[in-house]
């Protein structure tokens, strides 16, 4: 059967989180007829999962490429959440009060030096911190604590928010979101892309970019598709009023995250489970561990709600961005624990890629071609 020539379109952007809702906004705002194929509901998987921390200075390593990507992603949140909330109407509760980094140990203090000391050549801003800085600055957090560094310009995003202003922009600027529509595969005709398939629809597009997330790799008809695994992550909510934390505050093993709306995030582990969301026994304990190790008052908080979401990961940890293999492909995929830092301007690269536009930023090191030699 055929589609309807209403989903037929410039570009075919399969799936619809942050990544390929980012595209499609991108897209639309250039002119291009942009179709989301998304299988379930927009946001359905990581993008709403996740704790929504914009923090390239306490993930990302020095000289890592994901450094550079990450640090422009920072700055392009900033200009995003006021122009969503003009455009929609909706605010995404970009926090402004940055992040506190824990140490619990000589060697925890150590390695927050020795970032530090990295990040201040970079012209990072971040300051050392005593506990009585800590404890000033966080007065909930563990009196055990022995030091700690202050990013202000780490900070987090309400990412449920930003997936449902970055969905009302993308289709106020003219792009279509078809949901419950899972796509089996590409439409390849002459040597390039066509088009995409679900189920016995074809929709037709002479590009299409693969946003598909943890799934990315499942995309039939892709000569070299990506190698993302999903990640399993949990995550506690705690309901608290007031808020007991201030800023984003992270140790060693986990963090908790400040909602606007009176919760705290705690999270999370890193599992490789398959295709596998179910919320843990092992993962829920492991969780609790360390947000009582950074708040010990949590102890007595009613926990609200707890889930699982899947982290698109990658052999090296660094994204798929980027042409694929098929002239008319393109990948913007494998963003691992950065997805939210990382998604909007991944998605806005996507779509210059689409309209043959160069990349704002080299995308060397995140080429699906570097997994070419392991495949062979
Ligand atoms: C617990 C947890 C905590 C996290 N915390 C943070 C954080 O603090 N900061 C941060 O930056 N990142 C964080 N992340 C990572 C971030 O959530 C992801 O990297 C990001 O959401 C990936 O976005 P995406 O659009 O690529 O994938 P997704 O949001 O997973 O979207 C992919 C979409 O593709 C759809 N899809 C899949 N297959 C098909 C198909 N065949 N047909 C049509 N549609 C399909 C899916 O239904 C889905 O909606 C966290 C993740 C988890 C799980």
């Amino acid at each position: 059967m055929a589609a309807p020539a209403a989903l037929d379109g410039d570009v075919i952007v399969v799936g619809g989180g942050i990544v390929g809702l980012s595209a499609a906004r991108a897209l639309a705002a250039a002119g291009a007829r942009t179709v989301v194929v998304e299988r379930q509901r927009v946001g359905a998987e990581a993008s709403t999962a996740a704790a929504g921390m914009l923090a390239p200075q306490a993930e990302a390593e020095e000289g890592s490429p994901l450094l550079e990507l990450a640090l422009r992603a920072r700055d392009h949140h900033s200009a995003l959440a006021p122009a969503l909330e003009a455009e929609t109407g909706l605010t995404v509760d970009l926090a402004g009060r940055g992040l506190i980094e824990l140490a619990f140990t000589a060697e925890d203090r150590r390695r927050l030096a020795a970032r530090r000391e990295w990040q201040v050549r970079r012209g990072l801003a971040v300051e050392a911190l005593g506990p009585a800085e800590v404890r000033e600055a966080e007065p909930n957090v563990n009196p055990e604590v022995c030091g700690g560094l202050y990013v202000p310009g780490d900070r987090c995003v309400d990412n449920v928010r930003l997936v449902r202003a970055l969905a009302a922009s993308a289709v106020a600027r003219g792009a279509s979101i078809v949901t419950g529509r899972p796509v089996t595969g590409l439409v390849v005709e002459n040597g390039r892309v066509a088009g995409v398939t679900a189920a016995a629809e074809v929709l037709r597009a002479p590009v299409v970019i693969n946003a598909m997330g943890a799934w990315a790799g499942l995309l039939a008809g892709d000569p070299l598709p990506p190698p993302v695994e999903p990640v399993r992550g949990h995550i506690v909510a705690f309901d608290m009023a007031p808020a007991l934390l201030r800023h984003v505050v992270c140790s060693p093993r986990g963090y908790l995250v400040p909602r606007a709306d009176g919760r705290t995030l705690a999270g999370s582990t890193t599992e490789r489970a398959g295709f596998d969301k179910t919320v843990t026994a092992a993962g829920l304990r492991a969780v609790l561990a360390i947000a009582l190790e950074i708040a010990p008052v949590l102890a007595d908080v009613r926990v609200a709600d707890s889930w699982a979401g899947l982290r698109p990961g990658t052999p090296d940890g660094l994204p798929v961005i980027g042409p694929g293999a098929l002239p008319g492909l393109i990948h913007a995929t494998g963003l691992y624990r950065n997805g939210i830092l990382l998604g909007p301007l991944a998605g806005e690269i996507a779509a210059a890629l689409a309209r043959g536009l160069p990349p704002p930023v080299d995308l060397a090191p995140f080429a699906v071609t570097r997994f070419a030699a392991a495949r062979r």
